[in-house]
C-alpha cells in the first residue's frame, strides 16, 4: 500500500490513540478482507483455479471482497448466499455482481451443508454448460485459513511508527491471529469479539495476543441503546465512521479500556479499522 493509512486520533489520558484506517483500501471491499484473501489468489493461481467460490451471508464483506480480488486477478467467482434472494439486492450484493460475480442464493439450512461439503455445489454447477471444465479454488466462509492468517500478519506493515498495542474486533479471530504472528515480543494484540464464541478463547491467548470477550453486546450483530448511542457521537465527533456489528464494539472496547487504566502511560496504541460500513 502506498497511502498512510494511519491517523491519529487523541492524544489524551496520556496514550497516544491512531487508527489504521484499512478501510480507505477500498470504498466497498475495504478492511481486513483483502489482506486475508492475498494468498488464497497466490494459491489459487498456482493451482490453475479460474473460479473463486466462496459462501457467505448477504452483508458478507468477504464476499464484496472475493468479488473485487476476482475482477482485479482474473478469476471468476461465485458467492454462494446464505438466505433468500431480497430486491432489490443490498449495497454489498449489487457491487459483488458489478464486479461480475455469480451469485447462488441457497436456503440456510442447506447453505450450512453446504458449507461444510463444497463439492455437493461444484457437481451441481458442473451440470451447468457455462461450468463445464472449470477449476474450482474454494475459500471457507469469511476467508479464513491459514493463508488468510498469513495476509493479515502485513497488516502490521502498513503502521510506520512504533507502537505497543494493537486492537482489532474478533470474528472468526483469523485477523488477530494474523497479526500477532508479526509482532515483536513487546507488543500486543488485543482482540475484541464481536461473537458470543468461547471456543475462541483458547486458540487466541498467547504471549502475544490477548481476547477481551466483554464487548459482544450479546453476540454476532446484537445491539443495545449505550452501543448506538456511543458510534452516534463518535460519529458526529470525527472524520470517519464506525458501524454496530464490528468497529462500534471495538472502539467501545477500547475507550472503555483506557477508562479502566488497562494501557500503561506512554503507550502507543493503533486501533485497526477494518471496514464494514455497509452496516451502518
Ligand atoms: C470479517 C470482519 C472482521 C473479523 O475478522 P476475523 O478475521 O473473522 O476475525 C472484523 N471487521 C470487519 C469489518 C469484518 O468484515
Amino acid at each position: 500500500m502506498q497511502k498512510n493509512l494511519l491517523q491519529e486520533i487523541v492524544n489524551a489520558f496520556g496514550l497516544k490513540l491512531f487508527v489504521l484506517r484499512l478501510d480507505l483500501i477500498h470504498a466497498v471491499a475495504g478492511g481486513n478482507k483483502l489482506f486475508k484473501l492475498k494468498y488464497n489468489l497466490q494459491k489459487a493461481h498456482e493451482e490453475n483455479c479460474d473460479t473463486l467460490l466462496t459462501f457467505g451471508g448477504a452483508f458478507s464483506n468477504h464476499i464484496a471482497a472475493t468479488a473485487l480480488a476476482g475482477k482485479e486477478n482474473g478469476f471468476k467467482t461465485i458467492g454462494i448466499i446464505r438466505g433468500e434472494k431480497v430486491l432489490p439486492l443490498n449495497k454489498t450484493l449489487q457491487f459483488a455482481t458489478s464486479c461480475g460475480m455469480q451469485l447462488e442464493f441457497v436456503s440456510r439450512l442447506y447453505y450450512k451443508e453446504l458449507r461444510l461439503l463444497p463439492e455437493k455445489i461444484i457437481s451441481s454447477l458442473n451440470n451447468k454448460p457455462e461450468a463445464i471444465n472449470r477449476k474450482f479454488y474454494v475459500l471457507p466462509e469469511g476467508g479464513s485459513n491459514q493463508l488468510a492468517e498469513k495476509g493479515c500478519a502485513e497488516i502490521v506493515d502498513e503502521i510506520k511508527i512504533p507502537f505497543d498495542y494493537i486492537c482489532v474486533a474478533v470474528g472468526t479471530g483469523t485477523t488477530l491471529k494474523g497479526i500477532a504472528l508479526a509482532l515483536k515480543p513487546y507488543q500486543k494484540a488485543i482482540g475484541i469479539s464481536v461473537v458470543n464464541d468461547l471456543s475462541l478463547f483458547n486458540n487466541l491467548q498467547t504471549a502475544t495476543c490477548q481476547l477481551q470477550t466483554g464487548y459482544t453486546f450479546g453476540g454476532y450483530a446484537k445491539t443495545n441503546q449505550v452501543l448506538i448511542d456511543f458510534i452516534k457521537k463518535f460519529n458526529a465527533e470525527n472524520n470517519f465512521g464506525i458501524e454496530p456489528v464490528y468497529t462500534g464494539k471495538l472502539f467501545y472496547a477500547v475507550f472503555d479500556l483506557i477508562e479502566k487504566g488497562f494501557f500503561e502511560k506512554e503507550k502507543t496504541v493503533v486501533v485497526v479499522h477494518t471496514g464494514g460500513l455497509q452496516y451502518l
